[in-house]
């Protein structure tokens, strides 16, 4: 079931919140710098391991940390594609962030999963080719995979993406 609420991801119980993060796993703006200043060091700490074993995370792709002190279970940390113009790959890379992010969440037996509008920031992404391709690849998740999750939450920030993700579904 895909739910679309709006408000702060930082403050929802899900056993999985997804972090719209950058290459370096470093922390940034907007989302990223929400998460980390909720959550505590303690993510950070998780993502300076991650970033001496692996080099950061590619664009596409996810890790996973803990939740510090956020309500959430664990923190999945996804690289949205910057857009430009689209013709870069960009629908597709999106496309895997939320696969990928949904495949760590049901590895680690999640049940449910909060994503937040990713790229759709300082990323540039149009929202609502962003919210088209990000209901795609859930549903398509959800329909082909193994999985115990039973709800997956597409938290909006702002009035713009809230009105066109309940327009999808
Ligand atoms: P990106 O670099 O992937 O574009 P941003 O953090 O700039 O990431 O923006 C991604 C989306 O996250 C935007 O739609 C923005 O409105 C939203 N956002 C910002 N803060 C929060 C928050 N605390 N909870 C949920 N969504 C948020």
């Amino acid at each position: 079931m895909i739910q679309i609420i709006k408000g702060d991801i930082t403050q929802i119980k899900a056993d999985a919140i997804v972090n719209a993060a950058n290459n370096s796993l470093m922390g940034g703006g907007g989302v990223d710098g929400a998460i980390h200043k909720a959550g505590g060091p303690a993510i950070l700490e998780d993502c300076k391991k991650i970033l001496a074993r692996q080099g950061g995370c590619r664009t596409g792709e996810a890790v996973i940390t803990t939740a510090g002190n956020l309500p959430a279970g664990y923190v999945i940390h996804t690289v949205g594609p910057v857009w430009n113009g689209g013709k870069n790959g960009e629908p597709e890379l999106l496309y895997h962030c939320y696969q990928n992010a949904l495949k760590l969440a049901r590895d680690h037996q999640c049940k449910t999963i909060a994503f937040p509008n990713i790229s759709t920031g300082v990323y540039r992404f149009p929202k609502p080719l962003a919210a088209e391709t990000a209901h795609r690849s859930i549903r398509d998740f959800l329909e082909s995979s193994e999985h115990r999750i039973s709800e997956v939450i597409i938290v909006c920030f702002d009035d713009e993406n809230y009105q066109i993700n309940r327009e999808i579904v």
